[in-house]
């Protein structure tokens, strides 16, 4: 988020301009998909707990409506920028499009550091987010979830809000809600489960055994703990595991060859997704340096935490021995990198196909909110299961037939989708 070299944004268009022209797209339609379609940019004010105020930057980019209401996290991050927030909000199209769900992309973010603010002031950064917003936003318009470092709680302060504004109950209005308040059984886990979802059928395609695999994960959060429940439960090893450690300003990284799992991890993990150093020292861990995660002689590396880790300067320490990048945070390979794992015939599950996961549990959500009636655990989990599957190999398919490395064969149908609806609209 905070290097200087490194635009997502130009990112995300370099990429859909490559395959915009694979696509033969004519330039309306590009120059209408390769930016937002709109973007708000606001200021919270917040009175802090010592009494002083404190004014911070928010932002929501929808990039696209075209197929149905925007959808997209909203961010918690000190580093966060506009850019980032606008190339996440087009990756949220693509991956609506590619996992062929009724929505557009949208994102949002704060420029704040909840690690360092009390609840108090987490929730008033999350009211003022929504006082600024709430005309632009809601259940037919646009729909906000948590992302990096926003949680259950802060959707249910946000929800709140918007209901006390428009003196409503509007369930659907915001996603990745706990349960009991209109959240859907099955959520939480969505986005890392589904990510192994995709990861199984890639396996079986090429007659790979799960449970002869190992994998080394960056990031310990959400989608990578769930990640690596569903991954050890289906039998794969994880020997690595790296997080952020917010003393040192740092990350580093938890070996244990013998494999860990979510159960071990779990216990001694923060929730912003640190890992204890000292307790996992006690627990047999190996404590390395953050970037050691890439380089370990695993056949699956997950990047599970952010944007911009497997760049030009990172690629070069991938291990022969890896067969798959199974891309569970959004954007965490870039096109130089590509180049590289392309050439080297790495298999690639790109970001949006991979973690579509959680869009697609949101999406039932909403359905539940919108017929006020719940679904089993079980069941949420196995319409999951049958979209990430069908997404999966309908990238497969294509990749296949158009000879194209994974990545180009998402966009491909992705764009497609979202142009097709465009002009049948009539915008261009
Ligand atoms: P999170 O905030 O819960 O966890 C992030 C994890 O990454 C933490 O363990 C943190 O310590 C670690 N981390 C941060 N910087 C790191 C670094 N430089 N090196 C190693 N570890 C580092 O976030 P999350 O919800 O798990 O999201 C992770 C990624 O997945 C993001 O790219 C997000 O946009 C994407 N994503 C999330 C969801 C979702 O449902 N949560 C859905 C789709 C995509």
């Amino acid at each position: 988020m905070a290097d200087q070299k490194f635009n997502p944004f130009q990112m995300a268009q370099q990429q859909f301009d490559n395959v915009a022209k694979q696509l033969n797209l004519d330039q309306a339609t590009c120059d209408l998909l390769r930016k937002p379609e709109r973007e708000y940019h606001f200021s919270i004010p917040v009175r802090m707990d010592d009494g002083t105020y404190k004014v911070f930057q928010g932002f929501r980019c929808q990039h696209s409506d075209a197929r149905g209401p925007a959808k997209g996290g909203i961010r918690f991050h000190p580093n966060e920028t506009v850019d980032t927030v606008r190339a996440l909000s087009m990756w949220m199209t693509w991956k609506t499009s590619c996992v062929d769900i009724p929505l557009g992309g949208a994102k949002g973010g704060v420029i704040c550091d909840p690690r360092v603010m009390s609840l108090r002031e987490q929730e008033l950064v999350c009211r003022g987010f929504v006082r600024q917003i709430w005309k632009n936003v809601g259940p037919i318009q646009d729909v906000p979830a948590p992302d990096v470092m926003t949680n259950g709680q802060m959707m249910i302060w946000m929800l709140d809000e918007y209901e006390k504004i428009t003196g409503m109950k509007y369930p659907g209005f915001i996603t990745g809600k706990p349960v009991g308040v209109g959240g859907s059984l099955g959520r939480t886990e969505a986005t890392g489960f589904g990510a192994i979802y995709a990861l199984r059928e890639a396996l079986k395609e090429k007659g790979i055994d799960i449970a002869q695999t190992t994998a080394s994960v960056q990031g310990f959060g959400n989608v990578a703990q769930f990640a690596i429940k569903h991954y050890t439960e289906l039998g794969g090893k994880v020997i690595a595991v790296s997080c952020w450690d917010n003393n040192v300003k740092k990350p580093i990284t938890f070996k244990k060859l013998s494999g860990t799992n979510y159960e071990e991890l779990i216990g001694i993990t923060d929730k912003f997704g640190t890992i204890d150093q000292e307790k996992a020292k006690s627990l047999g861990f190996e404590i390395l340096p953050g970037e050691e995660w890439i380089k370990q002689d695993v056949d699956i590396l997950m990047p599970a935490a952010l944007e911009n880790q497997i760049n030009a300067d990172t690629v070069k320490f991938i291990s022969p021995k890896v067969k798959i990048i199974n891309e569970c945070a959004n954007g965490p390979t870039t096109p130089e990198a590509d180049v590289v794992i392309k050439e080297r015939g790495i298999f690639v599950i790109p970001d949006f196909l991979c973690n579509a996961g959680g869009v697609t549990c949101s999406y039932f959500e909403q359905v539940q909110n919108n017929q006020n009636f719940y679904w089993s655990r079980e069941e949420v989990l196995a319409k999951l299961d049958q979209k990430m599957t069908a997404a999966y190999h309908g990238v497969s398919d294509m990749a296949k037939e158009r000879k194209v490395y994974m990545r180009d064969a998402a966009y491909m149908i992705a764009i497609k989708r979202v142009a097709d609806a465009v002009k049948l609209r009539g915008w261009v």
